[in-house]
């Protein structure tokens, strides 16, 4: 490190947000732009070089975090990206979006606060990108075989990217009419412009990857020829099965899933709506479901003009009272975290619950009630205990005009056609079933990501695509390959 002691002098910085206030008026990032190349070098000096890096090993990439901090604490921002590519395809995403386990697992926090990873990650890929280190890398020579990868999300993405530059000729499927998955349709604008994933897709292109839009594998495109068609096949087509609240008046209008939800607020940043048809604009809004989705959900209501928005958490409130910038959030969930939605939500200030930030914990929804029109009109709902058994005399009602239901996602889409084409098995949760070399039983057809893992993370889902990409590149050379293999199935 420049300062071998830095930590000894240097607080933990985050690279600030904007005023929550200032904001929710757009659908930028929430971040101050520009204002974390001014810190980061110093923050970047906080890593010890423990010599024992817990960071790398928690990450499922493997990221060389020691090295690249050295390398940022240097200002050699070229060697730090090269060092970051090494092992991560497309680390302004995880630099964004990444729950950061690294941070979880920085020595330095037995002590003091971590060392801003995920920050440090984000300015050397935003950096790389502005300095043109990121160049395309086309295959010296081609395989002459070629596989089709089904899902554009950030498994299939890193998959394509892996099996591109090893030489095989690559086609993308994705039934939506853009490419990026949960990326693109999912996760908000406020939490990863979409111009990072255009860049990626873009530079994509270059090296070879074709893409097929509007594509829906087992619907659009015939499962069994399009395995016949292609010497191997990724399947990462995500966990699209979103679970279901199965209580009286789940049927009324205005109880809708994240899933619908999300994808439409999407569009309008996209420019193909002009207004959501289900816009939060003076409407009365609860999330069922107390993780990153129904977060989601909140931060767009929010910018959509909700009258109020709560959301609602099974899980009793974590312990600690703390705030995430002091203790970062891997801690979650034993502590209390406060991310930008929740931020922003408490802002609103319209919260019909006590809690200042929106969220209700411990409570369970009983029912929906509705207008005379079929409309809902309030949830009613029953504080639990830990065993999730209701307290008695708990019963409150909500009003509720749009209930958005993030309850988790289970595994791919059984009814597609995809996986009774390919004949398919599956486990008993809903994901697909493959074994210890990505392999389903259909020979030549490999599985990852959320498809196969169940719903996680986007850093898993890059982590599953490297590892599927060496999988199938051994399957097709006879037994060897080049390729690395960060994580197992
Ligand atoms: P996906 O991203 O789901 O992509 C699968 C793609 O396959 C989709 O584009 C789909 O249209 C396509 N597809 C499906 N079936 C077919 C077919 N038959 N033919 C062709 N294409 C098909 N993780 C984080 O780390 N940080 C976060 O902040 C975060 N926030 C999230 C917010 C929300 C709202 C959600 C739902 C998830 C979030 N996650 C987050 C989880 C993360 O997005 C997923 O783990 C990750 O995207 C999984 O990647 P994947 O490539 O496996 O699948």
């Amino acid at each position: 490190m420049a300062d071998p002691k830095g930590f000894l002098t240097t607080p933990r910085e985050e690279w600030p947000r904007r005023p929550a206030g200032e904001r929710v008026r757009d659908w930028d990032e929430v971040y101050v732009p520009g204002a974390l190349l001014p810190i980061v070098g110093r923050q970047a000096d906080r890593c010890m070089d423990c010599g024992v890096p817990f960071c790398h090993e928690a990450c499922p990439l493997g990221n060389l975090i020691p090295e690249w901090n050295d390398l940022v604490s240097r200002s050699d921002w070229r060697a730090a990206s090269e060092r970051l590519h090494a092992t991560n395809n497309f680390p302004e995403f995880t630099g964004r979006l990444c729950p950061a386990p690294c941070e979880a697992g920085c020595v330095l926090a037995i002590n003091q606060p971590a060392v801003t990873i995920k920050n440090v990650e984000c300015a050397i890929a935003d950096t790389a990108w502005e300095e043109g280190f990121v160049p395309p890398l086309p295959p010296e020579r081609l395989s002459g075989r070629a596989v089709a990868v089904i899902g554009s999300g950030p498994a299939g993405l890193a998959a394509a990217q892996q099996l591109t530059r090893a030489g095989h000729t690559v086609a993308v499927y994705e039934r939506d009419d853009r490419i990026g998955g949960l990326l693109r349709y999912g996760i908000p604008a406020f939490k990863m412009e979409k111009r990072h994933l255009e860049r990626r897709v873009g530079q994509m292109r270059a090296e070879g990857t074709r893409f097929r839009t509007s594509a829906a594998v087992g619907r659009d495109v015939d499962a069994a020829a399009l395995r016949a068609r292609y010497d191997a096949v990724v399947i990462a087509t995500g966990a699209t099965a979103w679970r279901e609240l199965t209580v009286p008046g789940r049927e009324l209008a205005g109880v809708h899933q994240a899933m619908e939800y999300l994808p439409l607020a999407n569009r309008v940043c996209e420019g193909d709506l002009e207004r959501s048809p289900l816009s939060a604009a003076g409407r009365h809004v609860v999330v069922v479901g107390g993780g990153d989705t129904g977060a989601d959900c909140l931060g767009t209501a929010v910018r959509e003009g909700a009258a109020s928005v709560t959301q609602l958490d099974i899980y009793a409130r974590p312990g600690a009272e703390r705030d995430e910038r002091a203790e970062p959030w891997p801690t979650y969930p034993r502590l209390y975290r406060l991310s930008a939605a929740h931020e922003e939500a408490r802002d609103l200030r319209s919260a019909p619950a006590a809690d200042a930030d929106a969220r209700l914990f411990a409570a369970s929804t009983l029912r929906f009630t509705g207008d005379e029109r079929g409309h809902v009109r309030a949830l009613h709902l029953v504080g639990v205990d830990t065993g999730r058994r209701p307290l008695p005399g708990s019963e409150r009602s909500l009003p509720a005009d749009l209930v958005l239901l993030a309850l988790g996602f289970s595994g791919p889409d059984r009814h597609d056609g995809l996986v009774d084409g390919l004949g398919l098995d599956m486990e008993p949760r809903g994901t697909i079933t493959r074994d210890r070399g990505f392999a389903t039983n259909v020979p030549g057809v490999f599985a990852a990501g959320d498809a196969a893992r169940g719903q996680s993370l986007v850093v898993w889902a890059i982590a599953e695509g490297r590892a599927v990409a060496a999988a199938v590149d051994r399957h097709l050379s006879g037994g060897s390959t080049r390729l690395p293999a960060p994580v197992g199935p």
